[in-house]
């Protein structure tokens, strides 16, 4: 972790540099032009060693040195009379384990040059950003595809440093010790499985592999995979879905860690919880016993997490099959997939909190946000059965009755009712300002509902939507986001949605599709053979997927495999402004669900 800084100052009798250390204890000192000091401020969920030591050094001596002590240490450095465009340069080097370590990292900048680590730094962005390749007149799309791409990059954050003798290390967030290896941190998995990881399955997994492998260190050196890593466990979000993360690696082909020991992390998360965080499962006890989380024992938005964690048990099902886990090792995560079911009340066509015994949770309005569920209501959460939407189906009594269901979450207007967070939350806000109804773009627990048409044999619909999506939503302009953005999730949706297809269920090696933004797009990861999706007639009235090519052969599903991308197919579609209501409408078009399996 180092970076050169380059400060141009006025003409002036004094120009100063001030380092803020940060409150929560921090300390700063001189020696000759080099400032050492550390902070450790921290919103907690670390071992109590917790140091981010630094080194600034400065090409130009100090004439004046003053320091604020105390547990929000300051420096205020002043240098001698600056002449107009008096250029410092400064190089800045931080670690987690030591100023020794913190040196290690400072001799990465070499001489220190701005100019040529800001070129080797446009190279590694360039071949980052250009594994996705689109081709487009519309310049505004293009602006915004690359900077969704941009922050779906940037999490998760590698703790990781490499010390004298060229090894990876990391400072352990759980132990505080120094250990081998990758680390990652900053991610909210309650958000990012839903797209980011498997994003970075199709197109970095060579980053992916040292994720999974940052995932095995985790456990090993806590005894949990983190549900919100930052830096360690926290108490946020819920559901257990970081065996989504281990599950769609895996089953995407991820290699070059050690899987056997993520099963076994997998399975301790599903049976246990630890105590004072998200990760492991809250309520696992009753939810193993009862099959849903009930909503009268102290835990809030128990359905929002029996949802989740029925998915989870059908993520570790496959997992484990793959594996070659055996029967009596995976029943019980078989028969769990299906926990779902024992929320969805027909009386309202939606899920609902359940109380131990059995009845339902009344009063019971599906306008009401949280309760028992998460930043979201009723009319949201009942599609979080991203691996079974057959079953879904069959809940609701078929196919027309489902899509009359998606519908409806359209033509409600944004009513709501706030009473369990007592004020507006901003996610109810964004519902309200984006105007589609029910639906809530700017909060992740409904991103991939737009897809669900594909199942309903209504693609259209989602081609409509998810067109409609894209250009109210995503601009490229300072407000071009239409909520929480939450560690590249909202920006992987636009990423996948812009090329035509979107995972709706990590772990299953489909993508349900879509509607490409552009006329054309290719995918070139390392070891993949390089996609290419073709639109020629693309453009704002022709949003309609009229017929599909594969390879030159007629594709008439609603989804395409993880392994056909893989392996370079050229997706050649036919856009139109008018729905092709025949395309999509065979029983064998639907995409995943466990229920056919
Ligand atoms: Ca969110």
């Amino acid at each position: 972790m180092a970076a050169a800084f380059r400060i141009t100052y006025p003409e002036a009798e004094m120009s100063y540099l001030v380092v803020d250390c940060n409150d929560g204890g921090s300390d700063v000192y001189t020696e000759g032009n080099r400032i050492y000091g550390y902070s450790r401020y921290n919103r907690g969920s670390l071992a109590d060693n917790f140091h981010n030591w630094f080194i600034i050094e400065s090409d130009t001596p100090f004439e004046t040195v003053a320091k604020v002590e105390g547990p929000h240490a300051y420096l205020l450095i002043g240098y001698p009379k600056t002449t107009r465009g008096q250029v410092v340069n400064l190089k800045v080097a931080s670690s987690f384990i030591d100023f020794d370590q913190a040196e290690t990292n400072l001799a990465e900048l070499g001489d220190g040059s701005v100019d040529r680590i800001k070129e080797e730094g446009r190279k590694i962005w360039n071949e980052t950003l250009g594994r996705i390749k689109v081709e487009d007149s519309n310049i505004d799309n293009l602006r915004t595809f690359y900077s969704c791409l941009y922050r779906s990059v940037l999490f998760p954050r590698d703790l990781s440093e490499i010390n004298a003798k060229g090894k990876r290390v990391h400072y352990s967030p759980h132990t505080g010790e120094v250990c081998e290896g990758y680390l990652f941190t900053d991610t909210g998995v309650w958000d990012t499985f839903r797209c980011l990881f498997p994003l970075m399955n199709l197109v970095y997994p060579d980053m992916s592999e040292k994720v999974q492998q940052g995932l095995v260190n985790h456990w090993k050196e806590s005894g949990f995979l983190p549900e919100w890593a930052s830096p360690g466990h926290r108490n946020c979000m819920v559901g257990n879905n970081s065996a989504s993360v281990v599950a769609d690696a895996f089953l995407k082909g991820i290699e070059g860690y050690d899987a056997e020991e993520l099963w076994k992390a997998v399975v301790n998360g599903a049976n246990n919880w630890l105590q004072g965080t998200s990760s492991g499962r809250v309520g696992f006890e009753a939810y193993n016993e009862l099959g849903y989380v009930p909503c009268d024992i102290g835990l809030n938005e128990s359905a929002a997490r029996t949802l989740e964690y029925a998915y989870d048990d059908w993520c570790i099902y496959e997992f484990g099959k793959a594996l070659g886990k055996s029967e009596e090792e995976l029943a019980q995560y078989k028969a769990n997939a299906l926990n779902y079911k024992n929320l969805y009340n027909p009386e309202y066509h939606l899920m609902q909190g359940r109380k131990a015994d059995g009845s339902w949770n009344e009063p019971f309005s599906r306008y009401k946000w949280g309760g028992d569920f998460t930043e979201g209501n009723a009319l949201h959460y009942t599609w979080s059965v991203f691996h079974d939407p057959q079953g879904l189906i069959d809940l609701m009594g078929g196919e027309e009755n489902f899509v009359a269901n998606l519908d409806e979450v359209f033509e409600i207007p944004p009513i709501f009712d706030e009473s369990y967070y007592r004020f507006v939350i901003h996610e109810i806000r964004e519902m309200q300002i984006m105007n589609m109804g029910n639906y809530a773009h700017g909060n992740q627990p409904i991103q991939h509902m737009l897809y669900l048409y594909d199942w309903g044999l209504q693609p259209w619909k989602s081609q409509a939507r998810i067109r409609e999506v894209m250009n109210k939503f995503y601009t490229s302009a300072p407000d071009g986001y239409c909520g929480d953005e939450d560690n590249g999730q909202t920006s992987a949706w636009y990423v996948f949605s812009a090329l035509g297809f979107y995972p709706v269920c990590p772990g299953s090696n489909q993508y349900a599709l879509g509607t490409p933004l552009f006329k054309k797009a290719s995918v070139k990861a390392p070891g993949h053979g390089t996609a290419v999706i073709n639109a020629p007639d693309n453009s704002e009235e022709n949003f309609y997927v009229d017929g599909l090519e594969i390879d030159g052969k007629n594709w008439n599903k609603n989804y395409i495999t993880h392994s056909q991308l893989t392996s370079g197919a050229q997706l050649d579609f036919t856009m139109s402004s008018k729905p092709n209501k025949r395309r999509g409408t065979s029983e064998d078009a639907k995409p995943y669900s466990f229920t056919n399996e």
